[in-house]
């Protein structure tokens, strides 16, 4: 029997529109999609003038990011440093 084959793994830093976008533009994509955000929710901004004249709770604005990015692995974590596992080619 062989082994599974290991698939090229895409990181998306942040879980805002961009990031959730892309996650779900690669939803069927043969690659595995890492979402990663400080935060475990996803912030509907342009709602947010709504929530500070108290037409709408926080609550109403803020959704949980795992059901919303497409099947991918969610992490909360922040993003301000990144250290590649493997040299690149030149080091
Ligand atoms: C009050 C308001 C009203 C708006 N109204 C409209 C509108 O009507 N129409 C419109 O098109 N646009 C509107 N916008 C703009 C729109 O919300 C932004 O253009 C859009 O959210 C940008 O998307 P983004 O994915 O680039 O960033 P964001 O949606 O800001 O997402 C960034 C994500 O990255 C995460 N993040 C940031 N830094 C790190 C880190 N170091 N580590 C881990 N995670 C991190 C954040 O937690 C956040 O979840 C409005 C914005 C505001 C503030």
């Amino acid at each position: 029997m062989s082994a599974p084959a290991t698939l090229p793994r895409v990181v998306i830093v942040g879980a805002g529109f961009g990031g959730l976008w892309v996650a779900k533009a690669l939803a069927n994509a043969a690659v595995e999609v890492v979402v990663i955000d400080r935060q475990n929710y996803h912030l509907f901004q342009p709602l947010l003038y709504q929530v500070a004249t108290a037409g709408l709770s926080p609550a109403d604005i803020a959704a949980p990011i795992r059901p919303r990015s497409a099947g991918a692995s969610c992490l909360p974590s922040s993003g301000r440093r990144t250290r590649p596992t493997r040299p690149s080619a030149g080091a």
